[in-house]
C-alpha cells in the first residue's frame, strides 16, 4: 500500500478513537432552527442593505477583480474601503486581504527575520501560531494573558541593531471571549522596544462606541492591527492597518498580497456599506449587551457560563465526547451551538461555544436557556 494511504488511514482511525473526528456538515442556516454558532455578531450577513450594495457593486464593477492588486486588481471600491477603514480606526494605511488567515501569514512572514524574537499568547488563533512557527524568527508562547510571564521573556533578550521583537495577541480571544490586557501589553512592549500586533477578528465591530474594537476600548494603538470581515462585518476578507511605511513594505514584500487575486470590487462595495452600518447602528451593540444580560438571568446558577463582555459565551465541559453529546442533544431541539474540542482548544477544555447575534431576540435566548439548563445539568449528573 502506498505510504500516503497507510498514513491517512492511521491518522483518521486515531482521530476517531480520541473522539476528535470532525465532520463536515452542510448547513442550511435558513431552515435549521436557532443558530448560536455563527460569528455574525451584528447580524449583518443577511442584511438587505448590504445585499443591495453588493448587487449594485456587481452591476457597476462586474463579478471579479480580474488580477492581483499590483496589476489591475486594486480598483476604486478597494481604495474607498481602505480610506474608510483608516479614518475609522485611526491609521495611515489599510491593506486588504482575502482572509484573516492570509493577512496574519503575510504580516508575520514579511516582518520577521531569523534574528528576531516573536512572542505570542498561547491561545492565539491557529493562523498566528502557524505563521509564527513557519516564520524564520524565534517564537515563544506566553501563558494566556500573563503579563509577568511575557515581561520575563522579554527581559531576557536584547533588542538592538539587528534584533527586532514583536508581541502578538488577539484583542478578543475567539474560543474564550475574554479580552487581552491591551493597556499593559502596550506599556510592556514600549518598555522593551517591541512592536505590538493585535488580531481583533472578534473585537472589531463589537467593542468601542462606533465598533472600533478592542484597542480603542483599551485606549491604545497597536503598531499593526488586523481586522477580519468574516465575523462582525458578516462577509469575508481582512485588512491590515499600519503606518504608511509598513504598508509600503508589505506591498513590496508580502507574497500573500502580491501574488493573490484581489477581492471582487463588488465585495469591497458591500464591505464599505457594512463598515458604515457598523459605525452608525450602535443599537446592534446595545442589543448584544441586553441579550447577554437576559441569558445570564435565565441560566441556572449551576451552569458555568464564562462571564465575558463580548457575544462569545463559552461553557467549559471538559470531556470531548460529552461536549459532542450535549451539542447533539441541543441540535435535536433545533438549537445549534459550537462544540469546540482539542486541538482547537487546550486538552480537557472542550466546550460549548455559544455566540449571540443582534438578530436574536429574547424568545430565542429564553429557548436557549431552557434547553441548556435541561441538557447540561442532565449530562453533568450522568457524567
Ligand atoms: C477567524 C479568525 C481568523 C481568520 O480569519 P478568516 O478571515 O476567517 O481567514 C484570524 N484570526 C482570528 C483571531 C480569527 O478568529
Amino acid at each position: 500500500m502506498p505510504l500516503f494511504n497507510q498514513r491517512h488511514q492511521q491518522a483518521l482511525a486515531q482521530r476517531q478513537d480520541q473522539g476528535l473526528y470532525r465532520q463536515l456538515q452542510c448547513v442550511d442556516i435558513h431552515s435549521q432552527g436557532l443558530n448560536f454558532a455563527s460569528n455574525d455578531y451584528l447580524g449583518l450577513a443577511q442584511d438587505p442593505e448590504i445585499i443591495t450594495a453588493w448587487q449594485q457593486g456587481l452591476t457597476q464593477y462586474g463579478a471579479g477583480s480580474s488580477a492581483s492588486p499590483l496589476v489591475t486588481g486594486f480598483q476604486p471600491p478597494h481604495a474607498d474601503l481602505e480610506q474608510q477603514l483608516t479614518e475609522w480606526l485611526g491609521y495611515q494605511r489599510a491593506l486588504l486581504f482575502n482572509s484573516g488567515f492570509s493577512a496574519n501569514q503575510a504580516v508575520l512572514f514579511t516582518l520577521l527575520q531569523a534574528q528576531d524574537h516573536l512572542y505570542q499568547d498561547k491561545l492565539n488563533h491557529a493562523s498566528l501560531i502557524e505563521a509564527g512557527m513557519l516564520s524564520p524568527a524565534k517564537m515563544k508562547r506566553f501563558a494566556h494573558n500573563d503579563m509577568a510571564a511575557l515581561q520575563q521573556q522579554l527581559s531576557k533578550i536584547k533588542v538592538g541593531v539587528d534584533t527586532a521583537s514583536l508581541v502578538v495577541t488577539e484583542g478578543v480571544f475567539s474560543m474564550d471571549g475574554d479580552c487581552a490586557p491591551l493597556a499593559s501589553l502596550r506599556q510592556i512592549t514600549d518598555l522593551h522596544q517591541s512592536w505590538l500586533m493585535v488580531d481583533d477578528a472578534h473585537g472589531c465591530g463589537v467593542l468601542g462606541d462606533t465598533g472600533q474594537g478592542s484597542c480603542h476600548l483599551a485606549g491604545i494603538k497597536a503598531d499593526i492591527l488586523v481586522i477580519t470581515f468574516g465575523k462582525a462585518f458578516g462577509i469575508q476578507g481582512a485588512a491590515v492597518l499600519c503606518s504608511q511605511e509598513t504598508a509600503e513594505y508589505l506591498v513590496q514584500f508580502a507574497r500573500h498580497y502580491i501574488y493573490s487575486t484581489a477581492m471582487p470590487p463588488a465585495q469591497a462595495v458591500a464591505l464599505g456599506r457594512a463598515c458604515s452600518l457598523i459605525q452608525t447602528q450602535s443599537w446592534r451593540r446595545e442589543k448584544l449587551q441586553s441579550l447577554a444580560g437576559y441569558l445570564d438571568h435565565h441560566l441556572d446558577s449551576s451552569i458555568d457560563l464564562m462571564p465575558t463582555i463580548t457575544p462569545i459565551k463559552p461553557i467549559i465541559i471538559g470531556d470531548s465526547s460529552q461536549t459532542m453529546m450535549i451539542a447533539d442533544q441541543l441540535q435535536q431541539r433545533s438549537i445549534r451551538v459550537g462544540a469546540i474540542r482539542p486541538p482547537t482548544v487546550p486538552r480537557h477544555s472542550a466546550r460549548l461555544r455559544i455566540t449571540l447575534t443582534a438578530n436574536h431576540n429574547e424568545t430565542d435566548i429564553h429557548q436557549l436557556a431552557i434547553a441548556i439548563n435541561e441538557v447540561v445539568n442532565e449530562a453533568v449528573d450522568v457524567g
